[in-house]
């Protein structure tokens, strides 16, 4: 699909979609407690959406096989599970590395935004991870200005990830986002040696590092969806929506 530029009446409606997604992940963030079931926070979420005219994005969005569309309107991904994980009877525990990612569609437009949490105080270097793959991705924004370049992007996230000896996931990218979730171009989180597109306002796109303790090899489990670390480490995930303006990167997936 190519890449679409949207005008600043367009970009109005992403912020309302946006705006829907950060209350998703913001009531489940307060709904978030020890014996608390995945299935229950994906209902606060659907419902909440629901609510508000909109549809989850990810609910029956197609995956690697085409008999088991994705369940759920958020994928919570729990420890070395990275992204894509599906909710259901399993329930939240202390000590656990929890990532929400919420998708929604408002009109027409998308909406899409991740954030990793803890469960009760995270020990140094787990706080060090989460920490690390938030400001990886402001890190990526920070550098979406219009005349610079989509490695520009990827060279911010991978400056704050690298060095802090992180595995930065390759497998999964950022996107371009509006009347779909997943539009051109594709925006990795590590340099890919050439420029790419030329920043400019109007492109809208999905920010979402993917950070592991260790390597950053991942696979699907045979639920078709949930995608792990190879090594078993832990990961995290944090993503925003924003678009390009005149005066600089907005994120819209923000109350
Ligand atoms: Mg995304």
């Amino acid at each position: 699909m190519a890449v679409t530029l949207k005008s600043p009446a367009e970009i109005d409606r992403m912020r309302r979609a946006g705006r829907l997604v950060a209350e998703v992940l913001a009531l489940v963030e307060s709904e978030l407690a020890v014996g608390v079931s995945t299935a229950h926070l994906d209902a606060l979420a659907e419902a909440h959406i629901r609510r508000a005219g909109a549809t989850p994005s990810f609910k029956g969005y197609p995956g690697a096989n085409p008999k088991r569309p994705f369940p759920a309107s958020l994928c919570i991904s729990i420890d070395q599970e990275i992204v894509h994980g599906i909710p259901g009877d399993r329930t939240i525990r202390e000590g656990q590395v929890v990532s929400i990612d919420a998708g929604a569609i408002v009109d027409g437009w998308h909406g899409d935004a991740a954030r990793t949490f803890y469960i009760g105080e995270a020990p140094a270097p787990v706080r060090d991870l989460i920490d690390t793959t938030r400001l990886a991705m402001m890190a990526g924004i920070a550098a979406a200005v219009p005349g610079a370049y989509l490695e520009d992007i990827s060279g911010a996230v991978e400056d704050v990830a690298a060095p802090r000896g992180f595995g930065i996931v390759r497998q999964f990218v950022g996107h371009g986002i509006g009347r779909s979730m997943h539009e051109e171009p594709q925006v990795p989180n590590y340099r890919v040696g050439r420029k790419g597109r030329r920043l400019e306002p109007g492109l809208c796109l999905a920010i979402e590092p993917m950070l592991t303790m260790g390597s950053p090899d991942a696979r699907m489990l045979d639920d078709d969806w949930t995608i792990v670390t190879r090594d078993g480490t832990l990961a995290a995930h944090f993503e925003h929506s924003i678009a390009i303006t005149e005066r600089g990167p907005q994120i819209l997936t923000t109350i």
